[in-house]
């Protein structure tokens, strides 16, 4: 058989066998997302284009070349979500959310990037974003930095590192900026199409390539570190010293940038050495300037984004998904007019037992059918029920995977019975 329709290149479907680890990636951002007093945020996948193309920066990968834009049914050119901050903050401002206070908030969801799939880089990927508003820094810096250690550690992840650096004001961007760009020009011949493009309009972001016929070049650039001024200094001083003083380990990479214009002061990146040059699951800085840019009160930000497709990976190599509670309890019956009865009586076992996976079978066969489905669907055991047990108010237990022999006991004793095979 030949499917006509398949799915589009870069957009994956997230099979069951893959769901427990998503799930646990999930919940662990979420739990410890809470824990450090951030409020979930729900927002829409789909915004105005002039949002991102504004935000973002117009020469970034993602305006230039990523961006999933169309123009819908009333003519307006609106984009599919290519990340999560430009949506946030416009929420915040928009439903007055940064009026006197210093929201922390999280979301989690798809984001859409026009890329070159391959392990760890697809169209349409997941990312769970946390930003905190209103506090200039450095100690919110540090907090948000060690909030993302601990998931990570919770995840038993231990192969990751901490890599920061600060990018300074604009005013430092600028001076470094123009040295940069003198720098490239001397040493034209080694830079790639790309780089070219970008050498005047982003000359930061050079920095960043993963070209490795531009490791040289970009090896002898000036270092941004030694062009900061005292109060840049000053932040990244603090931001070291609470780090240190928390145990979390970090190396500084000077020449660490991030893909977006907004970022400024603090940025963080963490790195896998497992996942090649796909490396970076989670990534976050400050972006000071983005609130007043959108319209609001100036306002200091910072804020992270996680890759869950590269954590999930991550925790499947690492073997720490917990086991997912597998059905336990498989209901079979030996006349199919028993299905009222055995429907009943599951019903009546997930109101007295709210963590009991029971499953009935369904579309009736033979016993032997029924205790093959059974034995599939994992259950520890099955329950068998005929009409004379059905009269009595029995029902048989037959146990899928130990020695016991089977045997009958009353409907009503089953709660206990099943909770008693549960601490085997
Ligand atoms: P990269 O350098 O890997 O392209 P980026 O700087 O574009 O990352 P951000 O925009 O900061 O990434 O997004 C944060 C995180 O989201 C990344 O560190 C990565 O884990 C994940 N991510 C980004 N783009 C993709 C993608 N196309 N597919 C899967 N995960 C992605
Ligand atoms: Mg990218």
């Amino acid at each position: 058989m030949t499917i006509s329709i398949q799915n589009i290149r870069g957009f994956s479907d997230v099979l069951p066998d893959e769901s427990p680890a998503w799930q646990f990636v999930e919940q662990t951002f979420r739990h410890e997302l809470e824990r450090y007093g951030f409020d979930e945020i729900r927002l829409p996948i789909v915004e105005k284009t002039a949002l991102f193309s504004r935000s973002i920066g117009e020469v970034t990968d993602i305006v230039e070349k990523e961006m999933y834009t169309f123009t819908d049914r009333n003519g307006d050119s609106l984009t599919l979500r290519p990340e999560g901050t430009a949506g946030c903050v416009r929420a915040a401002l928009q439903r007055g959310l940064l009026h006197n206070a210093q929201p922390r908030l999280w979301y989690a969801g798809p984001m859409f990037r026009h890329e070159r799939p391959q392990k760890g880089r697809y169209r349409q990927f997941h990312q769970v974003g946390a930003e905190a508003f209103g506090v200039p820094g450095p100690d919110v810096d540090a907090e948000l930095i060690l909030l993302s250690g601990r998931i990570l550690r919770a995840l038993g992840l231990r192969d990751v590192t901490l890599e920061i650096n600060n990018l300074g004001t604009s005013e430092t961007r600028a001076r470094y900026r123009d040295d940069l760009i003198k720098h490239f020009q001397a040493h034209a011949e080694h830079l790639d199409d790309d780089a070219r493009r970008r050498l005047h309009s982003n000359p930061l972001r050079i920095l960043d390539s993963k070209n490795p016929a531009m490791a040289e070049v970009i090896a002898s650039a000036p270092d941004l570190l030694d062009y900061m001024d005292a109060e840049a200094q000053a932040h990244f001083t603090a931001v070291r010293a609470m780090l240190e003083a928390t145990g979390q380990a970090y190396r500084v990479n000077s020449r660490l940038v991030r893909g977006l214009d907004y970022y400024g002061s603090t940025v963080f990146e963490w790195v896998s050495e497992h996942l090649g040059a796909q490396g970076t699951v989670l990534a976050g800085g400050r972006y000071d300037a983005l609130v007043e840019m959108m319209g609001g009160r100036a306002t200091p930000a910072i804020g992270f984004a996680a890759g869950i497709e590269r954590l999930v990976s991550l925790v499947e190599a690492a073997g720490s998904v917990p086991d997912k509670t597998t059905t336990q309890a498989y209901l079979i019956m030996t006349e199919p007019t028993l299905a009222q009865n055995a429907l009943a009586i599951a019903e009546s076992l997930r109101t007295q037992m709210p963590t009991l996976r029971v499953q009935v079978n369904m579309g009736g066969g033979s016993m032997k059918s029924q205790l093959r489905r059974a034995d599939r669907s994992g259950a520890a055991f099955a329950l068998i029920l005929g009409p004379s047990e059905a009269a009595a108010g029995e029902i048989n237990i037959k146990d899928l995977r130990g020695e016991t022999e089977q045997y009958t006991v009353a409907i009503d004793r089953l709660p206990a019975v099943l909770s008693s095979f549960d601490s085997r």
